[in-house]
C-alpha cells in the first residue's frame, strides 16, 4: 500500500492511535494534523489549533525556529524540552511541496524516569535516617541520664513512638524505592529459623510494651533456603510488627517455619483484632489500611503488606493471609525449599 492509498481520515486515526505526539503543517505553515499524543504534549487540544498558522498557535511557538531548521536543513534530529517539562527527541521530515512532519518522543522511557525517581526518593530518605536514628538515641539517653517525672516521662515516651514511627516509615520508603529502582537480590543460603530467631530478639523491646509475648515453633534441624537475608529478614520484621501493632494487651505472637513437600512456609499469627473479608481481597495493595473504629488510633503508612508481597515474589514465592474478626490474623509466606536440605 502507498502513501497515497491512506485517506486523511486514516492517517488522522492511525496517528491518534500511537503514542508519539505528531504535528504537520503544510507549505503554508498551517497545522494540518495533530495528534491525540500532541494534544497531551502541548496540553491544547486538536480544535484549538487545526488550520492555523505556526506562528499564530501560542502553545507551539517554540517549534517555529525549529521547522524552519528544517526548511533550512531539509529535516534533522534534535532533543527539546516541551510545556509538559519533559525532554523529547524531535524528528522533523520534510516533504518538498508538502509541508513538514514532526514527530516527539520522550528522550527518556518511563522505566528510566521511574528509576531516577526511585534513586532520588532513596537518596533523600537515607539522610533523613541518621537524624532520627540519633534524635531517637538521644531520647533514650535523656530517659537513663536520671530521674524524669512522670510527665517527663510521657512525653519522652511519645517522643520515642513517634520516632520509632518515622524510622519504620524511613525503612519502608527504603524498600519501595528498592523495588522501585528495579534491583536484584542478593541471594545466598539462609537458614529461615535463624531469620525468625533474630527477628523475635529485635522486637522483644516493643512487643514488651505492648504486653505481647512470642511463641517460637521451629523446626529441630534448621530450614535452607535460597534468600536474600536482608530482604527476607525486612519481611518477617514487618509481619511481627504489624502482628504486635494489632494484638491486645496480653496477646500471643506465635512465629512458625514449616516444611512440606519442597516448600517452606513461615507464618506470624496473633490474636488481635483480625480483618473482615470485605478487606482480605485488598490488604496487600500499596496503601491500603482497613478504616474501623479500632485501628483509627494506630499508625501506619499501608506500604507494609505490599512491600512484604513484592520481596516474596521477586523471590519467586508467594504470600497468604487468614483473618477471624476478633480472633486474630496468620500472615505468613511460602518458598521452594532449598537442595541443600
Ligand atoms: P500499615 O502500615 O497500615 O500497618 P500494612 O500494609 O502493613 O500497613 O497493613 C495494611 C493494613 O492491613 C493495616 O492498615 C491493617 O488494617 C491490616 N493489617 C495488617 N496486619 C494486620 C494484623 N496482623 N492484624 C490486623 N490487621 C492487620
Amino acid at each position: 500500500m502507498t502513501a497515497q492509498s491512506f485517506s486523511h481520515d486514516t492517517l488522522v486515526l492511525l496517528c491518534n492511535n500511537i503514542s508519539d505526539a505528531v504535528v504537520v503543517v503544510d507549505q503554508d505553515n498551517r497545522v494540518s494534523l495533530f495528534n491525540a499524543a500532541a494534544e497531551a504534549v502541548f496540553y491544547t487540544p486538536a480544535d484549538k489549533i487545526l488550520g492555523r498558522k505556526l506562528n499564530r498557535c501560542a502553545p507551539l511557538k517554540s517549534l517555529v525556529p525549529l521547522f524552519e531548521q528544517a526548511y533550512t536543513g531539509g529535516g534533522y534530529t534534535t532533543e527539546v524540552t516541551l510545556p509538559s517539562d519533559i525532554l523529547f527527541r524531535a524528528r522533523f521530515i520534510v516533504a518538498p511541496d508538502k509541508g513538514c512532519v514532526a514527530v516527539f518522543q520522550p528522550a527518556r522511557s518511563p522505566d528510566d524516569t521511574r528509576v531516577e525517581l526511585a534513586n532520588m526518593i532513596a537518596d533523600i530518605v537515607h539522610d533523613l535516617k541518621s537524624p532520627i536514628s540519633s534524635t531517637k538515641g538521644f531520647i533514650e539517653l535523656i530517659e537513663a541520664a536520671g530521674s524524669l517525672s512522670d510527665r517527663q516521662a510521657t512525653f519522652a515516651q511519645r517522643a520515642q513512638s513517634s520516632l520509632e514511627y518515622m524510622l519504620s516509615l524511613v525503612h519502608e520508603l527504603l524498600d519501595m524505592a528498592w523495588l522501585e529502582s528495579g534491583a536484584s537480590l542478593d541471594i545466598s543460603h539462609v537458614d529461615l529459623n535463624d531469620l525468625v530467631r533474630h527477628t523475635a530478639s529485635q522486637f522483644e523491646d516493643y512487643a514488651r510494651r505492648q504486653g505481647v509475648e512470642f511463641e517460637l515453633v521451629l523446626p529441630p534441624d534448621g530450614c535452607q533456603v535460597e534468600a536474600d537475608d536482608r530482604r527476607l529478614l525486612g519481611v518477617i520484621g514487618n509481619l511481627v510488627s504489624n502482628a504486635i501493632k494489632y494484638s491486645p494487651d496480653g496477646g500471643i505472637v506465635r512465629m512458625s517455619v514449616s516444611v512440606k513437600d519442597h516448600a517452606v512456609t513461615c507464618s506470624i499469627a496473633d490474636q488481635g483484632l483480625g480483618i473482615s473479608q470485605d478487606y482480605l481481597p485488598h490488604i496487600f495493595e500499596r496503601f491500603y489500611r482497613v478504616h474501623t473504629p479500632e485501628t483509627r488510633r494506630i499508625e501506619g503508612s499501608g506500604l507494609g503488606l505490599a512491600i512484604v508481597e513484592a520481596v516474596i515474589k521477586k523471590h519467586g514465592g508467594s504470600v497468604f493471609v487468614d483473618s477471624t474478626p476478633g480472633e486474630g490474623s496468620v500472615f505468613g509466606f511460602s518458598l521452594q525449599l532449598s537442595s541443600s536440605n
